[in-house]
């Protein structure tokens, strides 16, 4: 069985973060150091560490974290003005909570997609 991480208190708000949604399969919040001015992950309610681990099973929940994001930027009003969703995956990839999330951030002009 994978590691819990802080994402499943919040889940089970056991920890006090408000919640901007959540449904039987996902749960958002507001990321805790926001990396644009709207930061917001979007995570499964099902412990998955990283998208390695993600099956055929999980294809209705992360399409649901799409349909969310989309819900949430118009809600954060940046739909037009754009944003990005993004994985990070590992180490290479930058992942430091081993609890799959999509990050949707925008609200700025964000720059290129890599600086590296
Ligand atoms: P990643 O590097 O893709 O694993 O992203 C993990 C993200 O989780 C980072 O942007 C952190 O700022 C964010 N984060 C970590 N702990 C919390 C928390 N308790 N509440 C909200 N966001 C968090």
């Amino acid at each position: 069985m994978s590691e819990e991480t802080i994402f499943s208190k919040i889940i089970r708000q056991e920890i006090a973060t408000p919640l901007l949604y959540q449904d039987d399969l996902v749960t958002a919040f507001r990321d805790i150091s926001p990396k644009a001015k709207s930061h917001i992950l979007i995570i499964p309610n099902k412990l998955i560490p990283t998208i390695n681990d993600v099956a055929e099973d999980d294809e209705l929940c992360l399409g649901r974290m799409v349909t969310v994001a989309k819900k949430l930027a118009k809600e954060e009003g940046i739909d037009e003005g754009g944003y990005r969703l993004i994985f990070n995956c590992n180490e290479d990839g930058g992942q430091e909570v081993y609890h799959i999330h999509m990050h949707l951030v925008g609200g700025e002009p964000l720059g290129p997609m890599l600086s590296i």
